[in-house]
């Protein structure tokens, strides 16, 4: 007898619970996900019950264009059935021209890349590179950043919770307030060799900084000779509406970081871009750096995937995506003063922040039960993040408010009937 779909279902979350982690199992029972994804397309996810999720949430902000798009998908394919991983020792033509592709889409003289598969990764890579250049071993991070985790891009990161048990990290790494440029100017000295933060926070919950600020902190590294890397892993690909946050105020960094939707949502790829006299150390020694795959199809999705957006038309779509839901979200956060304490973001990264995390988290779980996924940013778990791809319809992001709306509503139902109960059982 073939096995029921609450069998097959149960099966896996044993297998997670035993041999993965049981506190992803908890997890996925109060966020009301005891389910499995099976097939996704486009903004839709389809979980093995048959029932469809709008996917709002993208992964933690993944999928640029969609799951699935069909020129990505046709792409790879192509990779796939020819030779999908690169032997190292030959040359190969993805490699090349996305190379020339990401030079060509990033602002200024950013000209040499690195290829390898995460986000952490890029920036680890980043880091050597700004100290192999400046010979200076000082780092200027934010406060609540989010680089990746591990050692390198976690000394850098910003949140205390995940850094101490690994502790030490990286020395010479000092954090600031994000967006106050005052406080980076302060904490420069001639030892720093690199400045790193993101152009929006995202896991920190979609902080965007004062207008400005990313112009301020490029005039204060060259005033102190310090590299300014950007991480564009989050804010990179169109997400807020142009291809790169930081093209919105001209500022150009020495090396930008980039991953999450540079893979189209088909591979994982991770990337960093310098400016060409920073590549001496790897020109001099090209092995001084290196990872052992060779990504070909992820490549080819890269390529594909920055044709898409830029023929497209995606980037004002970001744009357009991003104004509907944030009126849509502000109306129905209006309703309930005191709850949602903002709402705030650029193009498809937009975070509403509550003033408790439990509510956050109690309307994420109302919103799954009205199929659709969104997720709160890894540093600020008040703060639910919406990162929709930017080939969503007007009537999926209409849909997402909705459902939003619906479990703002139901959750503080909830926990008035809670606040109730309790003070029904002190009064007896
Ligand atoms: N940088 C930023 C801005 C990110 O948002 C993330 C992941 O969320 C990373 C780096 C780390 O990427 P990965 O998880 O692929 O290592």
């Amino acid at each position: 007898m073939s096995e029921t779909t609450e069998a097959r279902v149960l099966r896996v979350l044993r297998q997670y619970a035993e041999h993965l982690n049981p506190g992803w199992v908890r997890g996925f029972k109060f966020l009301g996900v005891e389910t499995l994804e099976v097939e996704a397309s486009g903004a839709i996810i389809r979980d093995a019950y048959g029932r469809d999720y709008l996917d709002f949430a993208c992964g933690p902000a993944v999928f640029i264009v969609g799951h699935r798009h069909p020129r990505v998908v046709e792409a790879a394919r192509r990779e796939l059935d020819r030779m999908p991983l690169s032997v190292r020792i030959m040359p190969n033509e993805s490699m090349g021209e996305l190379a020339e592709l990401l030079a060509e889409v990033t602002p200024g003289d950013l000209q040499y890349v690195f290829f390898c598969n995460s986000g952490a990764e890029a920036n680890e890579g980043a880091l050597k590179l700004a100290r192999a250049a400046t010979g200076r071993p000082g780092v200027v991070a934010t406060i609540g950043a989010f680089h990746g985790k591990t050692l390198g891009a976690l000394s850098v990161s910003g949140r205390e919770q995940y850094r101490t048990p690994f502790a030490p990290l990286l020395p010479g790494v000092v954090h600031v307030p994000f967006g106050d440029a005052a406080a980076l100017a302060a904490a420069l000295t001639p030892q720093t060799g690199a400045v790193i933060l993101e152009p929006i926070q995202g896991e920190n919950g979609v902080v965007v900084p004062p207008d400005g600020y990313l112009r301020a902190v490029r005039a204060l590294c060259d005033r102190a000779g310090a590299l300014l890397i950007l991480d564009e892993v989050q804010t990179g690909m169109g997400r807020t509406g142009t291809m790169w946050a930081c093209e919105r105020e001209g500022a150009v960094p020495d090396i930008l970081t980039a991953s999450k939707g540079l893979g189209g949502g088909i591979a994982p790829v991770g990337a960093f871009i310098a400016r060409p006299h920073l590549w001496t150390t790897l020109t001099q020694h090209p092995y001084m750096h290196t990872t052992t795959f060779g990504n070909r199809l992820g490549w080819a999705a890269s390529i594909a995937t920055i044709r898409v957006i830029q023929e497209e038309g995606l980037l004002p779509r970001a744009t357009a995506i991003g104004d509907r839901l944030m009126a849509g979200l502000r109306t129905a956060a209006a309703a309930s003063p005191g709850v949602v304490t903002g709402v705030r973001g650029r193009g498809c990264l937009v975070g509403v922040e509550f003033a408790d995390p439990d509510v956050a988290f109690l309307v994420l779980a109302g919103m799954v039960q009205r199929r659709v996924l969104a997720f709160h940013g890894i540093n600020r778990p008040e703060v639910i993040r919406f990162a929709p791809p930017l080939v969503a319809t007007d009537a999926q992001v209409d849909r997402a408010v909705t459902a939003f709306s619906e479990a703002l509503v139901e959750a503080q139902g909830l926990l008035g009937e809670m606040a109730a109960a309790a003070e029904a059982r002190t009064t007896t």
